[in-house]
């Protein structure tokens, strides 16, 4: 029934559409129908949004998925290329933890900002992978990356404040700005992906004077690695104009080739002004399982507890014991993974550029490859529609992720070898249908 599982849809009393809960259908249709041109006087309430949430989008890769799946039902045979979600199942003796744990009662409520057992692992893993001393009073777990970015920036965004971050870029990053009711500031990236274009990234940071600004690397869309003398001068700049970093690094062990990623937190200097955004939803193949941390000064992270405390209350204790394993025990798997994905984005990368008018940058690290496709005069909506309903390849459009998107698909090659083969093939085709016009 789509997002609201228990709503149904009625022939309206008033000719218009309506859908209402199943426990509405039985009252008088006035009671939960909107007339059109109603009266202010009539007997029924209009949901108007607040201004903090009037803004708010899904994420492009949901409602694809669903567009999908619609034309899936229909009989049509879909390559799935939207998800940005690892197809290998979770290590075995991480799902043991968690079962384990299960199984010995922890099943009780939790500290908001999370275990201590989970938080000593994650700041022991933190200071050796990143170089910097981390303490678990510095380090809050929450379900997933995401509350990870969003509470700290509602700790810290006031009305008005301006955020930069990177366009294009990761949907949630305009979404928490908005809700904070900061001042949104797009900072476009590079033609290969890899980082900000610099020069107009120190042009915005002295107009808009930022509070915070949002670092993603390796990053969601383009798979590009910032590089280290970029790291350096984004953490010099925020000293001098004094401002915070968020640095979102969820896909920071997905690197290939002799890349390296490297963190803002690492910087000398950053660490009293950084919120290191991380978890374990692509590391170790575990989205559903929700859980995620983020380390941030003391002080900050006292505050974000409190939002935890009153908004998801805790992450599930099982859940946690699984992430610990996931940190102290073996890390063959990663490494394993990381070795099939680079097999996956050397095939798709080549696998694109042999096609005329399209050019691929070789994404050093996450699973996203980020072709321009621009030279057929056509928008990357236009595209991604003609690939899902024509050629029946599911990708997202380049500006889902920001206008600077614009010309480009995304493309998650998560998927096994032979439905990237059928999806790349179907993908030739496509455009070979196509003139090249630019
Ligand atoms: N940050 C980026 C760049 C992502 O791509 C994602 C998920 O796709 C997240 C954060 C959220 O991760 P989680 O599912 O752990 O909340």
């Amino acid at each position: 029934m789509g997002v609201f599982p228990h709503a149904v849809h009625v022939p309206c009393a008033f000719g218009v559409p309506c859908t209402v809960s199943r426990r509405d259908v039985r009252r008088p249709r006035s009671r939960h129908c909107v007339p059109p041109n109603a009266s202010p006087n009539d007997d029924a309430t209009t949901y108007v949004p607040t201004d903090r949430v009037a803004a708010l989008q899904s994420e492009g890769a949901y409602a694809v998925l669903a567009k999908a799946t619609a034309l899936e039902k229909q009989g049509r045979n879909i390559v799935h290329l939207e998800i940005g979600q690892p197809g290998f199942p979770t290590p075995a003796h991480v799902v043991e933890a968690g079962v384990r744990a299960i199984r010995e009662g922890k099943t009780k409520y939790a500290a908001p900002d999370g275990t201590p057992g989970l938080r000593q692992a994650i700041a022991t893993h933190v200071s050796e992978t990143r170089g910097v001393s981390v303490s678990p009073e510095e380090v809050v777990v929450g379900p997933g990356a995401k509350p990870g970015l969003f509470f700290p920036t509602l700790c810290l965004v006031n009305p008005g404040d301006a955020v930069i971050y990177p366009d294009p870029g990761f949907p949630t990053y305009k979404a928490m700005i908005s809700v904070a009711g900061g001042v949104p500031v797009p900072a476009p990236l590079r033609a290969d992906g890899k980082s900000f274009d610099m020069e107009v990234l120190r042009k915005l940071i002295t107009t808009t004077k930022p509070k915070l600004l949002v670092v993603n690397s390796p990053g969601n869309p383009t798979g590009g690695v910032v590089p280290l003398e970029d790291i350096t001068e984004i953490v010099q700049l925020a000293i001098t104009h004094d401002f915070w970093i968020m640095s979102d690094e969820i896909y920071g062990r997905l690197v290939y080739d002799d890349t390296v990623a490297r963190s803002c937190i690492s910087v000398p200097g950053a660490k009293s002004r950084t919120i290191l955004v991380d978890g374990f939803s692509k590391t170790f193949c575990m989205t559903g399982w929700r859980l995620g941390w983020a380390v941030m000064p003391a002080e900050l992270a006292r505050q974000v507890e409190l939002l935890a405390t009153h908004s998801y209350g805790c992450v599930a204790q099982f859940t946690q014991e699984a992430g610990v394993a996931a940190l102290t025990g073996s890390q063959d798997g990663v490494e394993e993974i990381k070795a099939e994905y680079k097999k996956r984005r050397d095939f798709v990368v080549e696998s694109l550029n042999a096609i005329k008018g399209v050019n691929c940058p070789i994404p050093d690290g996450a699973f996203y490859a980020f072709p321009d496709v621009s030279a057929y005069g056509k928008t990357s909506q236009e595209i991604a529609d003609a690939l899902l309903n024509q050629a029946g390849v599911a990708v997202l459009p380049g500006t889902d992720f920001g206008k600077n998107g614009e010309g480009k698909i995304r493309i998650s090659y998560v998927g096994e070898m032979e439905t990237l083969r059928e999806g790349m093939n179907r993908i030739a085709k496509y455009f070979e249908g196509l003139e090249v016009v630019e």
